[in-house]
């Protein structure tokens, strides 16, 4: 007998749910729900337009009723919402926006991609700013509309999560005199204090105010006032602050809430309704990392879950292995992706795991080849076991490529020690013979066995402060370019007829570029019986980018003579 599947919500999850629902089955009937008045829209690429990287709103919209009933048949009812759910009669009332009209359609199974809102809250003066948010295809059409017509170019995005540095670098792109600002002492959670000084660098440098560790206290007439007693000129205000789930129609009906706040699901997605399933952005994960549900309000988990669901009612067999987080930004000429834990998640959730930190630099590709840059590259992996906890890594090309190695990596429990052996392609235009993926594998595991000991980039300027004793292993033509202030120079080359130089009774912190050849000066003073030796992660390019931001934004101290970036 053909069975009646309704689902609530258009895009992401719901779309998913409904093609696969349809691919499983020809005879029964599908009806989608979505409020808005486009469904399967991309809004992943909603903040482009701005820029006009997408020049039409409309092609933002990837399929229409018309095309889910010709090509799936499946009922795809836009500008109608779902009010309500009677789950003793297996009904939903729902309300056809255009005429206000109610009716009653009844299921079998009910799917739920509701996805989650915009956080806009009751900030004092609200009213007296032109307030936008971005999550579908009419909001940005909106927003877009009104910048255009703005005589100061002035616009402020609050928040500097994903969609806050989308919107504002996108607005950037465009012409506009953009401020981020952003509550907490740097943007997006996904990367680390170190490694975000990158992106804040890269926002700084294309002409974005960035303000960060300040929080909007109150409006007033086009204006942000901050609680350190700012106040930001403005004429449009983008809320990025963050997400919530679309929870109000499961906690109506009486679906299980859970601890998160998101609607709680089974193994199969299933939420405290034998009959009633839901995805996406409105449900929490498992995320096996941390042993915790979380919100992870990302496209290719709901989509993901959305097959899942499909497969479940057909009773295939669904593995559900949580959810590790894996993303990728662009931001301006750079590129940002992480997977896992990182050292900010490790703190925030209170986790009891000891870890190391592998941070290298290499170049992307061969040297030699046009458009080579460094890749910025984090790992994070427990000791003792070596197990591969997360990575980041930034850089203007391939980052992804890496980091989907490693979400890989973790998904199938792999170790530090496993990352050395891995069979990666290559080609000079690619990258290198030993990628820096296989490369953080042999300095991880160098790590794990105790070969050489190191400090990180971020811990330096205290290290001055306390007169550390730091050598610079560049070559002299480097070292006077530019240089940490206070450092002696040792070049690698002169370092084997120099070593009366330096000093046994105390620790010496080494250094060069990227850190590559100050481990082989440290494991080189180690065979000649220096036994306090600590390479500095990141070296000279590590120091300059995490120093950068904050030197140019407080009117601090400078560490070093000048920067390099290169
Ligand atoms: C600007 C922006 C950029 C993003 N960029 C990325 C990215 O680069 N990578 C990434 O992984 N993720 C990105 N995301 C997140 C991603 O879009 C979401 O994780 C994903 O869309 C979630 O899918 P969903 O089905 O749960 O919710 P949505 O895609 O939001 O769909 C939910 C739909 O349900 C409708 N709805 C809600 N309640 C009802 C109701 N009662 N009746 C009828 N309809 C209802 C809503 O109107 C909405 O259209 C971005 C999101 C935004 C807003």
């Amino acid at each position: 007998m053909s069975k009646k599947f309704l689902i609530v919500g258009g895009v992401a999850g719901g779309a998913s749910t409904a093609a696969r629902l349809r691919r499983l089955s020809e005879e029964d009937e599908i009806i989608m729900f979505e409020r808005g008045p486009h469904v399967s829209f991309s809004n992943c690429c909603l903040p482009y337009h701005l820029s006009g990287v997408v020049e039409d709103a409309e092609s933002l919209v990837l399929m229409n009723p018309n095309k889910f009933l010709s090509q799936y048949n499946i009922e795809a009812r836009v500008n109608n919402e779902v009010v309500s759910i009677d789950r003793h009669k297996k009904e939903v009332i729902v309300k056809n926006l255009a005429t206000g009209e109610e009716y009653v359609e009844a299921y079998d199974k009910l799917i739920l991609s509701p996805g989650a809102k915009p956080i806009v809250p009751p900030i004092n003066g609200i009213e007296k700013v032109n307030t936008f948010t971005v999550r579908n295809v009419v909001d940005i059409d909106k927003l877009n509309k009104f910048v255009k017509g703005l005589k100061s170019k002035n616009v402020s995005v609050i928040g500097g999560g994903f969609i806050g540095v989308e919107v504002a670098e996108n607005l950037r792109e465009a012409g506009y005199n953009v401020t981020l600002i952003e509550a907490m002492s740097q943007i997006m959670k996904p990367f680390d204090y170190d490694m975000i000084q990158i992106l804040h660098k890269e926002l700084y440098d294309h002409g974005i105010r960035l303000i960060i560790s300040d929080k909007v206290s109150a409006f007033e007439k086009d204006t942000v006032v901050l609680e350190s007693g700012k106040k930001v000129e403005t004429e449009a205000v983008v809320m990025a602050i963050g997400v919530v789930p679309e929870t109000e129609l499961a906690v109506k009906a009486g679906l299980e809430i859970g601890e998160t706040g998101a609607i709680k699901v089974d193994q199969n997605y299933k939420t405290s309704d034998e009959n009633i399933y839901a995805v996406g952005d409105a449900i929490e994960v498992y995320n096996p990392l941390i042993g915790k549900m979380t919100k992870l309000p990302l496209a290719g988990p709901a989509q993901k879950q959305a097959r899942e669901v499909a497969d479940h009612i057909f009773g295939m067999l669904v593995l559900n292995t949580g959810f590790i987080g894996s993303s990728v930004i662009k931001c301006f000429d750079y590129n940002a992706a992480s997977t896992g834990l990182n050292e900010g998640m490790i703190k925030a959730y209170n986790l009891d795991i000891k870890y190391e930190v592998v941070k290298v630099i290499p170049g992307d590709k061969v040297g030699l080849m046009p458009g080579c840059e460094p890749l910025h590259f984090k790992l994070l992996f427990e000791i003792p076991t070596g197990r591969i906890l997360g990575a980041q890594a930034i850089g203007k090309g391939n980052v992804d490529k890496r980091i989907d190695v490693i979400a890989t990596a973790i998904k199938f429990g792999a170790k530090i020690n496993d990352l050395r052996d891995l069979e990666l392609c290559y080609a000079p235009p690619f990258g290198t013979a030993k990628d820096v993926v296989n490369y953080a594998g042999y300095v991880g595991s160098n790590l794990l066995n105790g070969v050489f000991k190191q400090v990180r980039e971020s811990d330096v300027r205290e290290l001055i402060e306390n007169g550390a004793y730091i050598i610079d292993v560049r070559e002299k033509s480097e070292y006077k370019l530019s240089h940490i202030i206070g450092a002696k120079n040792i070049p690698l080359s002169e370092l084997r007829d120099r070593t009366n130089e330096i000093p046994k009774d105390k620790p010496v912190y080494l250094h060069c570029r990227s850190a590559q050849r100050s481990y082989n000066a440290a494991m080189a003073l180690k065979h000649l019986g220096f036994e306090n030796i600590y390479n500095i992660s990141g070296g000279f390019m590590g120091i300059c980018f995490y120093e950068y931001f904050n030197d140019e934004t407080t009117g601090r101290e400078k560490i070093v003579t000048d920067y390099n970036f290169l």
